[in-house]
This record gives structure tokens, C-alpha cells and sequence, in this order.
């Protein structure tokens, strides 16, 4: 294994049921609190989307709004947040999505993005693949060029890149 790729694994925190039985919550913040796992994560994301004219991070309240602003700085991109009702202040769009317990929404200003944009996603985590298959509909009513879509950890088993349309382009740094 890349030594990179050991280090992270080795400085996430496994919480066994939290927030409630049965979830095996994986905590990022032992990954931001590391000086040298941060780098890490600074520079994969880097050298994952230099290539790519990448003109807009867009991050998911909340724990994409650590590293998506780390990232978009790398790149030069503009940064875009996607949050929770009620938050933005600007005219909104919306998407709600089922969760397992009733159903949640997510908002992006209306004028966050144009079809000249090269975008990418950017979660600590995919489950389900709930939250960012919401998030990526916002972000197609505004005709982005491309779209790609990023997460710290993929819970591989819960196969939730299954969720999302073929030409939406999936990478996660860490497969669990
Ligand atoms: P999902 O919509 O099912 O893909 O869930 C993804 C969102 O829930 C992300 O924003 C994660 O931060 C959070 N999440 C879900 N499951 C976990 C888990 N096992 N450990 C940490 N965070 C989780």
C-alpha cells in the first residue's frame, strides 16, 4: 500500500455506534487534526484534479467545507457551498432526498454556478450516496460542462457510487 494511503488509514477514528447502534462512525477529524495527514489529503486531492479545468469546488455542509476550500485554493477554483435549509441567503434551488428516517434537503444559490463551469464535488464520505446524489442534481440544473464528484472515505460495501448518473465521474482517496 502507498505509504500515503497507510498513514490516513491508520489516523481515522473508528467510533463504533454513533450517532446511533450499529453505525461504524469514521471521524475525519483525527485526519485534520494530523499536520502531516492534512498535507496528505491537501496534496491527493491536488494531484487528483490539477489535469482536469476544474473552475468550482463545491462542498457539502459540513464536512466539505474543510478540505473543499483547501482544494480549491490548490486549484485556483472558486468554492461553492451546499447547505442545509434556511442558511443561504441568496434566491436558492432545492433537492430533498430519503434518508432512513424521513427525508432532508439540500440548497445551492441560484447563481452558483454557469454551464462554462468544470466541477467537482466534493464529501468526507460516502454511505449510501444519498446526500451527494441530491447535491449533484443542484448542481445539473445549472448545465456545468462536467461534473466530478470526491470524497475522503468510500464505504465500499454500501456501494453507493451505484447511485449516480454514468457520465458523473466518482473518486474517493480511501476505500473502507
Ligand atoms: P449518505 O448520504 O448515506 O452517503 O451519507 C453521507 C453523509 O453522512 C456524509 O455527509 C457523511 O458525513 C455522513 N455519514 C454517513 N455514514 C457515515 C459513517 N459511517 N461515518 C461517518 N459519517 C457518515
Amino acid at each position: 500500500m502507498d505509504n500515503r494511503i497507510e498513514k490516513l488509514v491508520e489516523n481515522v477514528r473508528n467510533i463504533p455506534d454513533f450517532p446511533i447502534p450499529g453505525i461504524q462512525f469514521k471521524d475525519v477529524t483525527t485526519l485534520f487534526k494530523d499536520a502531516e495527514c492534512l498535507q496528505i489529503l491537501s496534496d491527493m486531492l491536488y494531484e487528483m484534479y490539477k489535469d482536469r479545468g476544474i473552475t468550482k469546488v463545491v462542498g457539502v455542509e459540513s464536512r466539505g467545507f474543510i478540505m473543499g476550500p483547501i482544494l480549491a485554493t490548490r486549484l485556483g477554483a472558486g468554492f461553492i457551498p451546499i447547505r442545509k435549509p434556511g442558511k443561504l441567503p441568496a434566491e436558492t434551488l432545492e433537492e430533498s432526498y430519503d434518508k432512513e428516517y424521513g427525508t432532508d434537503t439540500v440548497q445551492i444559490h441560484k447563481d452558483a454556478l454557469n454551464e462554462n463551469d468544470v466541477v467537482v464535488l466534493h464529501d468526507d464520505l460516502l454511505a449510501t450516496g444519498g446526500t451527494m446524489e441530491a447535491a449533484c442534481k443542484l448542481v445539473k440544473k445549472m448545465h456545468p460542462k462536467k461534473i466530478y464528484v470526491n470524497f475522503i472515505i468510500e464505504l465500499k460495501d454500501l456501494n453507493g457510487r451505484s447511485v449516480f448518473d454514468k457520465d458523473v465521474e466518482v473518486e474517493s482517496i480511501l476505500n473502507m
